[in-house]
């Protein structure tokens, strides 16, 4: 099912896993999806490993989650690194496994490792997998403003060149302030960006993986949210059931505000996305 007429129903709500950096630990992301697909998510994303596991790892685990876990999936596809002839061999396997949503990037650099030339952006890949498939295609957005562009009406300008060259949907980058996420909103729309835009939410699990992901994607950590960090720093336990309720304050606000749809960034970890799930069950029906 191609997930685009979910948005017309309801608040959407759903996860994302990410493959085992080798083939051989696969196993270890079925266990997750085994207990997420139990909270009924609209749909499953998968990650695209651009440091190793590649895409047949990708599509070999999003069409688990259809046939095995009965769940719409979507398979990530990081174009820079690849060739038209490797995407198309990749879309081929998608559509030979049904799958019909795939979230297309550009992806990251990586050190010393110098890309392809068939796909300098996002929206240049979007028309090409478009032309070969029958696909709903998502697309990324930076509430914050995505850390290589010059400022945040450039990157906006750019979104809307996604968008129009066919992105059917938009999944936000992890924040950790709504206020950043409403104002990005505001300013996408008034550019003509209006297609649904998902609100990434990321829970803390614990300090080392905030930051490294804050390095990663330079998203801002509000005083209060780097107060907590410290706070509980040494208590694993308290820091992760303070991080599960930061993210449910974060989803309650941005349901109450009106937000398309939710896509949690699960870490792999089914004990969180459960709580989290289980506190805001009641308002994304
Ligand atoms: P683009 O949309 O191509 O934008 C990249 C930069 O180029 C931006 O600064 C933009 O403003 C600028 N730009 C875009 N178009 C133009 C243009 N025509 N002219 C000039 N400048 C332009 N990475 C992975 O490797 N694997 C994953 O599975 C993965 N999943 C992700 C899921 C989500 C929800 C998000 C938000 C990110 C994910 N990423 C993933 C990270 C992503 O690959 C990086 O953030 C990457 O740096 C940008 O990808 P993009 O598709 O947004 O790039």
């Amino acid at each position: 099912m191609k997930i685009g007429r979910l948005f017309s129903e309801k608040t959407v709500f759903s996860f994302e896993v990410f493959p085992p950096k080798s083939t051989a630990s696969a196993d270890s992301v079925y266990h997750t999806l085994e207990a997420i697909h139990r909270l009924t998510p609209d749909f499953i994303s998968v990650t695209y490993g651009a440091g190793g596991s590649g895409g047949a790892l990708t599509a070999q685990i999003a069409e688990a989650v259809k046939s095995r876990y009965h769940t719409e999936s979507v398979a990530h596809l990081p174009c820079m690194y690849l060739s038209k002839d490797e995407v198309l061999q990749l879309i081929s396997e998608f559509k030979q496994k049904g799958i019909e949503n795939i979230l297309v990037l550009r992806g990251d650099a990586v050190p010393g490792m110098p890309p392809k030339d068939d796909f300098r952006y996002a929206s240049d890949a979007i028309p090409f997998i478009k032309a070969h498939g029958d696909f709903h295609i998502i697309g990324a957005c930076y509430p914050e403003g995505h850390r290589e562009s010059e400022n945040m009406v450039a990157d906006i300008r750019n979104l809307k060149r996604k968008v129009d060259a066919g992105a059917d949907h938009l999944i936000s980058q992890l924040f950790f302030d709504n206020r950043y996420f409403y104002t990005f909103l505001e300013r996408a729309r008034k550019a003509g960006v209006n297609v649904p835009v998902q609100a990434g939410i990321m829970p803390v699990i614990n300090k080392k993986q905030i930051e490294r992901m804050t390095e990663l994607c330079g998203a801002t950590l509000p005083k209060k949210f780097v107060k907590m960090m410290e706070r509980f720093a040494h208590q694993p336990e308290a820091m992760r059931d303070a991080g599960i309720a930061y993210a449910v304050n974060q989803i309650t606000d941005l349901v109450a505000q009106g937000v398309d749809g939710i896509h949690l960034y699960t870490m792999n970890q089914p004990y969180v996305a459960q709580k989290i799930k289980e506190a805001v069950q009641t308002l994304i029906i």
